[in-house]
């Protein structure tokens, strides 16, 4: 079942209509007249099929659109939920390497790529293979764009105007108020502080640079997450990247999930931020907001929802400097999938051979097809499984409906507040805003504590 019966409140508390949604038509209807509540601009292309990657029917992998190089996992940090802290290391990469690899593009690259990515652990740690690399890679696909995801420690003056000169845009991964539980703060230090400082006002007037923030649930706020980047850089245009929430990929984030108990309040703050515009500059909710939106405008397919890293796509593909390719950036050659299957699913050498069957997509978990919130969760993590993917999901979910109830809104002005449907019953009060009498019979609501303002 696919369909969900969602009740409304209007802003200000008085009951209002029932909408009916299906997450595989991404129809949106008033559930009594079965007409459609929003005017629909669907168009063919909007709705082209992905291929489901799954082990037993694996992807393959073209010449890239989108290239993920991994320099290798060290890091001079170690954060306390990051995705790559337990994964066993290949042995590391050296710049002798970068010659054969550049070498060897030809034969597997056969158009260039529209997007190259350096990846580590932390890329910088790598400065001595990642010049070489990205200067030859630059001569070789000028119009490439680059982009490389930095912790900002090891940043300088040279360092960021060659990082400028080589057309970077750079993500520097930051949680703001948060940073502190997510590890050590480079911004405390007045050295590093001043060249991230350097490097944004370098970068910002052309739009190449980022904070990368992840929420926690000790760091649940955007709003604030926001107001301290916009206080930090006197930029109120800053730009905020990510901003969803963590997935659980070891016992790190695992402890950083989201408690079912705290689970309704962060809903409410989430949205209300969301609706009052203090969440803004950050990237997570706006674009996916705007995704949430356009689907049901044109009446986008769920058999056209790549996963949400849009790794399992056959035109994007992380490889190391030997060749080796992996799921993603964030695994290495020596690390195995929780199915049993290595995360080293083949080689350039040999790219007709290379099979994905570590992940599989969202289409074939048995939750998501299933999920109102599909649409702009688009199945977290494809390879976690098991417990951590349980927990992801559930932080997945509370971080999409907020997102679901705003595009709703702004759809339609009424507020979803309770999902009927094929879900447990823990997924279905959006808000903690109802509750049952002492038979567990009744559902009733409670006021909604939302003041009436444009979403
Ligand atoms: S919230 Fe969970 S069930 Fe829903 S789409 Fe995301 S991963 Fe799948
Ligand atoms: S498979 Fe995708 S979501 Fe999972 S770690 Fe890799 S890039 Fe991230």
């Amino acid at each position: 079942m696919s369909t969900f019966l969602i009740h409304t409140l209007i802003p200000g508390g008085r009951e209002g209509p029932t909408l009916c949604y299906d997450n595989q038509t991404s129809l949106l209807t008033d559930s009594l007249t079965g007409q459609p509540v929003v005017k629909s601009f669907a168009s063919e292309p909007a709705n082209n099929h992905v291929f489901a990657t799954s082990k037993d029917t694996p992807a393959k992998k073209n010449s890239p659109r989108v290239l993920k190089i991994s320099l290798g996992l060290s890091c001079n940090y170690e954060c306390e939920y990051c995705s790559q802290r337990f994964v066993p290391r290949a042995a590391e990469t050296n710049p002798a390497e970068v010659q054969s690899f550049i070498d060897g593009l030809d034969e597997w690259v056969t158009l260039p790529p529209e997007r190259i990515e350096f990846w580590g652990g932390e890329p910088l740690v790598y400065i001595k293979t990642l010049r070489p690399l990205a200067q030859l890679l630059r001569a070789k696909y000028p119009r490439a764009h680059f982009s490389v995801i930095t912790n900002g420690s090891l940043l300088n003056a040279d360092v960021n105007e060659w990082l400028d000169d080589m057309e970077f845009s750079v993500g520097i991964s930051h949680d703001g108020p948060g940073q502190h539980v997510r590890g050590p703060d480079p911004l405390d230090d007045p050295e590093k502080r001043a060249a991230i400082m350097d490097l944004y006002q370098r970068l910002a007037p052309k739009g190449r640079v980022s904070f990368n923030a992840m929420l926690n649930r000790s760091n649940i706020s955007r709003a604030a997450i926001q107001q301290f980047f916009t206080e930090l850089t006197g930029d109120p245009e800053v730009m905020i990247a990510e901003g969803a929430f963590v997935d659980a990929y070891d016992p790190g984030g695992l402890a950083l999930s989201l408690p079912s108990s705290e689970a309704h309040a962060f809903r409410r703050s989430s949205f209300q931020e969301i609706r009052q515009g203090k969440a803004d500059r950050v990237s997570g909710v706006r674009d996916r907001v705007a995704s949430f939106i356009n689907s049901i405008r044109l009446q986008r397919l769920a058999s056209s929802l790549a996963q949400k890293c849009g790794m399992d796509s056959t035109e994007a593909i992380a490889v190391d400097l030997r060749g080796n390719v992996l799921t993603c950036q964030n695994v290495s050659a020596q690390s195995t999938a929780p199915n049993g299957e290595s995360h080293r699913i083949g080689h350039v050498s040999s790219l007709a051979s290379v099979e994905l069957r570590t992940a599989t997509h969202w289409s074939k978990r048995d939750e998501c097809p299933k999920c109102p919130v599909l649409h702009i969760c688009k199945g977290a993590c494809m390879f976690l499984e098991g417990p951590l993917w349980e927990a992801s999901c559930n932080n997945a979910y509370s971080d999409a409906l907020p997102i679901f109830a705003s595009g709703i809104e702004f759809l339609t002005g009424l507020v979803p507040v309770f999902i009927e449907g094929d879900i447990p019953e823990a997924r279905k009060d959006v808000f903690g805003l109802t509750h049952t009498n002492a038979k567990g019979e009744e559902v009733t609501r409670k006021p909604f504590p939302v003041p009436v303002v444009a979403a």
